[in-house]
């Protein structure tokens, strides 16, 4: 008989035969892990099959399936990836993972903690990324942090935050309106950036796009000049956004400049660090990121030049209490106590739109006390001298044209036969990356700069040999030989 009160042993949703689950765990820890074992072999990207395709395009079920058929599913999607763990990975930014990630996750699962707030291990675990990072950009030990999905998550509760400090936090109740907010990034800062404007009411005309010089670098006096025209106009300046890496070639605003002018106009420096930053922690990279510590808050990433697994990134804010002021809302269901699961103050849904998030501080604890930044630092060293090592080769070769300096990870450049029109260049380099992605040999990415199809190598890979990189032009040169009429 079954009590409809008390399910017996296999009508909860633990398993029926914990030893067989074990078993099953166990089996597919192995399969797990052989793959990651071969992470440097095979193709880059696999396409997913149709007959996969088609095993996702199931109707709704009523009935579950069990702990064997589900595990041998979940097996089956390990060889089809986008390609990120592969060292001929070149695409966008993507961190590279390691498998040591995995023993946090592990653990992350089994505690499935709320990290919302309480008091908790998790708590404490995120405080200690967080005093961690402050310490990696120098930030005073007064900064608040909140660990995110990632960067573009972290630019949004930044960005509210300056926002809100500039209109006396009356935004948070009164909302916008009748303020006319203007901020600035350069024309090569990140979609996130406005995107943020965007969710937040400002629109993504407030945030003026300020030109560049040749190193893709903004353009400081002409950011001075579009601060003054908005005040002429009777705008409210609140923001300057510098980039320590911009997606498309790597480059860094002048931040000691930036912070200055910042300083000067009395309005809120905050950095995109999504990966750039990172370099801060490799000796011979930090003097170009020393003024990061001046910024007024920070967003980066751990999914990117620190290989945590996806997907991790986080803000910091220097003065906590405009941090604190522009999220902490504390209804009665929520309120803090001295003892008890609610003490643990301030909780972390203060500093951010989310209550309910789960335990990603563990994997990036695990990341940076696993490996320690000497490590993680001579990683992102060895793929800045990748990038200079393939500019090299490209520019002292007369078949390629490089269309960006090599600036820390990344190199744009272009297989240039001659006598082909600029239209028809750009359409043998797109094809030349969609083969190279196809034949799952190398996975780079395009990007136009000048208006000129780019093929796009971004080094965020600890896996990367300089093997590879050779290979990747030997294929490109011969990809282009096959395309050409
Ligand atoms: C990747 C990236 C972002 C967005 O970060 P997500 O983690 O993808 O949200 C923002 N800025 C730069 C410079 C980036 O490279």
């Amino acid at each position: 008989m079954t009590d409809p009160k008390s399910p017996a042993p296999g009508q909860g949703l633990d398993p029926a035969d914990w030893a067989a689950f074990r078993q099953t765990a166990h089996e597919l820890l192995d399969a797990a892990i052989d793959k990651m074992t071969a992470n440097r072999e095979g193709r880059v990207w696999t396409p997913f099959p149709p007959e996969m395709k088609a095993a996702f395009a199931r109707p709704l079920p009523q009935e579950g399936q069990g702990e064997a058929e589900l595990a041998s599913q979940l097996a089956a999607l390990l060889p089809y990836g986008v390609g990120n763990t592969h060292p001929r990975f070149f695409g966008w930014v993507h961190g590279s993972g390691t498998p040591q990630n995995l023993l946090a996750e592990i653990v992350a699962s089994a505690l499935n903690a709320n990290a919302g707030g309480r008091d908790h291990g998790a708590i404490y675990v995120e405080r200690q990324v967080i005093a961690w990072c402050r310490e990696m950009f120098g930030f005073p030990e007064t900064a608040s942090g909140l660990i995110v999905s990632g960067t573009s998550l972290a630019t949004v509760i930044a960005v509210k935050t300056a926002r809100d400090a500039a209109l006396d936090f009356r935004s948070r109740k009164e909302g916008i309106c009748g303020d006319r907010l203007v901020g600035y990034a350069s024309a090569e800062a990140h979609a996130c950036n406005p995107r943020a404007f965007d969710v937040l009411g400002l629109g993504t005309e407030a945030l003026r796009r300020i030109p560049v010089n040749d190193a893709y670098e903004m353009d400081t006096g002409a950011l001075r000049a579009a601060i003054q025209a908005d005040r002429d106009a009777g705008l409210t300046p609140f923001l300057i956004i510098g980039t320590a890496g911009t997606v498309n070639t790597g480059s860094t605003d002048p931040l000691a400049e930036l912070s200055g002018i910042a300083k000067a106009e009395g309005l809120w420096f905050h950095i995109d660090g999504a990966f750039g930053a990172l370099a801060r922690l490799s000796p011979e990279h930090a003097s170009r990121f020393a003024a990061i510590s001046q910024a007024d808050s920070i967003a980066f990433d751990f999914h990117k030049w620190l290989h945590v697994n996806y997907d991790a990134g986080c803000v910091l804010v220097r003065e906590e209490a405009h941090h604190r002021h522009a999220f902490s809302d504390r209804p009665d269901y929520l309120k803090g106590t001295e003892r008890g699961i609610a003490a643990g103050n301030p909780w972390p849904v203060e500093y951010g739109p989310e209550l309910s998030r789960g335990f990603r501080a563990l994997k990036v604890w695990s990341q940076i006390a696993g490996f320690g930044t000497e490590r993680l630092g001579a990683a992102i060293a060895t793929n800045c001298a990748q990038a200079a090592y393939l500019s090299g080769k490209v520019a002292a070769d007369p078949r390629f044209e490089l269309l960006a300096p090599a600036r820390l990870n990344i190199c744009c450049f272009r297989l240039r036969p001659e006598g082909l029109e600029e239209a028809a260049l750009d359409a043998l380099n797109e094809e030349i990356v969609l083969r190279l992605q196809e034949s799952g040999v190398a996975a780079p990415s395009t990007t136009r700069l000048k208006g000129r199809l780019a093929i796009r190598i971004n080094l965020t890979n600890h896996r990367t040999q300089e093997s590879d990189l050779d290979l990747l032009l030997t294929e490109i040169v011969r990809i282009g030989e096959g395309v050409r009429p």
